[in-house]
């Protein structure tokens, strides 16, 4: 069975998914989009990824033209013409086709794509070892230019962070605000786990507030380990025991060195190890099953 993409209500083959070049996603980056995981033949935080959708639309005034019933119809729909039971699916919403103007009002209806692929952010002999990252020189943007909440077309930000680590040779790239606390990294949630306590940015220092990052503040709540929502600086990155970052594309990866320093003992600590085992068994037992739910045709 070959990958199947959604566009605006058709259910089209990997290779024929194709969106006009006038689409002010292409154009501008106006658009919004989703990252999801699916597990074992269930779609893991499906509800909250759909929420976060329509929230970061309603963020831009982009109107989906689905309801978000019929979104979640339409991603088992694709996932289960993929015939795939661990994937990676990528909804996207653009402005749809306007002009060459950035007035988004030039757009009448705007374009959904649902991608379903699957995905290995970092190979599995990086987790066993531990990543390297280095604090990037780009800043993230700040909240009040535009928000972190809302997961936009426009990547640029983290894209210039992301090639600082592969200038540099290493996995990952850690962000600072422009006050030059630890924000999050190009595009997963930061932690570090410090005299028993285990700590992660605070959410008004300009992060995402990760799906993952929420997961796991469960489950270090789960292990009787104090989770706090802090302001730090690189010194406590560098002084932490340990430390791992949360994305559902990358999961729970341990970071064993930080900017040439090495973090603990340079190797996974028991915490984050911990924590990656709780993390693969809820995936595991929780999210909504594929092959169980009604069959939808496209938009209505
Ligand atoms: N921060 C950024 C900038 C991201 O793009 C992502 C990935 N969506 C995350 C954090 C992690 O969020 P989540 O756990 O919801 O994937």
């Amino acid at each position: 069975m070959g990958l199947v993409t959604y566009i605006n209500g058709q259910f089209v083959p990997k290779e024929e998914a194709k969106i006009s070049v006038f689409d002010h996603g292409y154009l501008y980056g106006d658009g919004i989009f989703e990252g999801i995981r699916v597990y074992h033949g269930r779609v893991f935080r499906l509800d909250e990824h759909v929420k976060r959708l329509y929230d970061s639309a309603h963020y831009l005034m982009l109107e989906i033209p689905l309801s978000p019933e019929q979104m979640k119809q339409a991603i088992l729909e694709t996932v289960r013409r993929c015939g795939l039971r661990d994937a990676y699916i990528r909804p996207v919403v653009s402005r749809g086709v306007g002009d060459l103007g950035l007035d988004p009002r030039k757009c009448k209806t705007a374009s959904v794509v649902i991608i379903v692929d699957t995905i290995q952010l970092h190979p599995e002999e990086a987790y066993l070892r531990g990543l390297r990252a280095i604090h990037a020189t780009t800043r993230k943007v700040r909240p009040d230019a535009l928000s972190p909440q809302a997961k936009t077309l426009n990547y640029l930000n983290g894209i210039m962070a992301r090639m600082e680590a592969n200038l540099a040779g290493v996995d990952e790239a850690i962000m600072l605000t422009s006050d030059g606390y630890v924000c999050e990294c190009s595009a997963e949630n930061i932690f570090l786990v410090r005299g028993g306590e285990v700590w992660t940015p605070a959410p008004y220092l300009g992060i995402l507030k990760g799906i993952t990052r929420e997961t796991v503040m469960g489950l270090v709540r789960e292990l009787g380990l104090p989770m706090l929502e802090k302001v730090f600086t690189m010194y406590d990155v560098y002084t932490a025991e340990e430390c791992f970052l949360t994305g559902t594309g990358a999961e729970v990866g341990p970071v064993v060195e930080v900017d040439s320093r090495r973090i603990g003992t340079g190797a996974p600590g028991p915490t984050t190890l911990r924590v990656m085992k709780l993390f693969r068994e809820l995936t595991r037992r929780e999210g909504t099953p594929i092959y169980e739910t009604e069959v939808v045709e496209g938009r209505t």
